[in-house]
């Protein structure tokens, strides 16, 4: 419309110039209403409604459906959902922890009466104090902790004590890259039967974070995340945390299709909506950055090309379970809906909100040629000061394409303000930066344009 217009003024002079303010104009109106959809599909997605995207609470579904609404809304020719299921074990009940410093026999302090000498019990708080290990069961009572020697460390001596009546149900605390560096010792300290203590607390520094990746089995004894500080001299804990193992839980990808004139080959955007969902019932991982930000992107790319018809077919799948282990994206690698030998080339964007001017990447073997091409409209658009690339990991939803040799990129922005809060219960819409959606927006552009 806005070239039809146009079509008919008078060549140079002002109507040359009217011609480029209004062009323009008009780019800038185009990006301006991308970012507002963009803005607007990342608040949705990190809002309380979706309880973090995660699947006791049924906050992954919940989005699908609202993407796929999302979808149709832009103008795509087709969405379907592709349901597939996993197993996963979840925490959105009781999510209570205690921990008692010391015993407290000073009659002034807060004890009396009764309590006095009792000690002072402090709550720590969910999400901020500690979290639990995703493949943990749960855990009630109340528990002596173990701290276990680092400086002059001696696992016979670690052994023999833990035998001693006084630790027996013990909570063995540890800071977690030692129990990694020990990781025989420490296992021995995870199975039923082998020792006598109850469990283990692993110690990370603070924001403390939440994974899900290993939540498919429960194990036999609790583990949980607590701060260093948190844990620092504390002789009991008390602890009250339900967990639930969801075996076979249906959750589905959302594909949405723009036709292109062309259907011999395509283009495939990929980007995870689903998350980490809850951590007891009141606190939820709302995931802005990790990965509303990536979905919110295909969506308005899905917008963009639904009005510019593309040449080739183009797919934008919205993966859940990648949180969980690429569930989502492995699925469809091995059930796709078009040849994967088809893909000219498959864009991942995983956690694109944040502010900075390096945008991290990786390529699959076949995908290296297209890098190239990125790095230089890079060098001629300076949408990023560089690119940086990395080596190909099991880190996100490409990885299952990579491996099944489709040319693809993973396109992440390196380490800004936002990154210190990934898989933290700070990853919010209130975190997350906006400066790099439209740099990777036009490059991806630009890239279609001459790949
Ligand atoms: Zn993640």
């Amino acid at each position: 419309m806005f070239f039809s217009n146009l079509k008919h003024s008078p060549k140079g002079g002002a109507g040359r110039g009217l011609l480029i303010l209004l062009l323009a104009l008009g780019a800038m109106q185009v990006s301006a209403q991308d970012l507002a959809h963009y803005k607007r599909v990342i608040k949705e997605l990190a809002s309380a409604k979706y309880q973090g995207r995660g699947y006791a609470k049924g906050g992954a579904n919940k989005a699908g459906k609202f993407l796929q609404k999302e979808y149709q809304k832009a103008g795509v020719d087709e969405v379907i959902l592709q349901p597939f299921k996993l197993d996963i074990n979840t925490f959105s009940g009781k999510m209570e922890m205690e921990a008692l410093t010391s015993l407290n026999p000073n009659p002034s302090s807060k004890g009396e009466g009764k309590d006095r000498g009792r000690g002072d019990w402090k709550t720590l708080q969910p999400g901020v104090d500690f979290s639990m290990r995703e493949y943990s069961p749960g855990v009630h009572g109340e528990f002596p902790v173990y701290h276990v020697d680092t400086l002059s460390y001696d696992a016979d001596r670690m052994f023999a004590d833990l035998a001693k009546p006084e630790y027996a149900n013990c909570l063995v605390a540890c800071e977690f890259w030692f129990t990694y560096r020990h990781s025989k010792d420490f296992q021995r300290l995870q199975k039923a039967g082998e020792c006598n203590n109850a469990g283990l607390i692993y110690t990370w520094p603070a924001p403390i974070k939440f994974f899900k990746a290993y939540g498919h089995r429960v194990v036999d004894k609790p583990i949980i995340w607590v701060t260093p500080e948190a844990i620092k001299d504390v002789q009991r804990v008390r602890l009250n945390v339900d967990n639930k193992f969801l075996k076979d839980y249906e959750c589905f990808n959302v594909i949405a299709k723009v036709e292109g004139q062309r259907h011999d080959s395509c283009y495939v955007f990929t980007a995870h909506y689903d998350h980490l969902g809850n951590l007891g019932k009141n606190v939820f991982y709302a995931g802005a950055n990790d990965n509303a930000s990536g979905t919110a992107c295909i969506v308005t790319l899905a917008a963009y090309y639904a009005k510019h018809k593309p040449q080739y077919d183009m797919y934008f799948l919205s993966f859940s379970g990648e949180d969980a282990n690429l569930r989502g994206s492995e699925f469809f690698a091995n059930n796709p809906i078009v040849p994967l030998s088809q893909i000219k080339y498959l864009f991942n964007i995983d956690m694109i909100g944040d502010n900075s001017p390096v945008q991290y990447c990786e390529a699959s073997e076949e995908g290296m040629r297209g890098y190239q091409l990125f790095e230089q409209i890079n060098n001629e658009k300076h949408y990023f000061t560089n690119l940086h690339r990395g080596d190909l990991a099991a880190n996100s939803d490409h990885y299952p394409y990579a491996t099944r040799h489709v040319p693809c990129i993973f396109l992440e922005n390196e380490k800004g303000d936002a990154f210190q809060y990934y898989h933290t219960i700070y990853d919010t819409y209130e975190t997350v930066k906006f400066d790099s959606y439209e740099p990777v927006f036009r490059l991806v552009r630009d890239f279609i344009e001459r790949y």
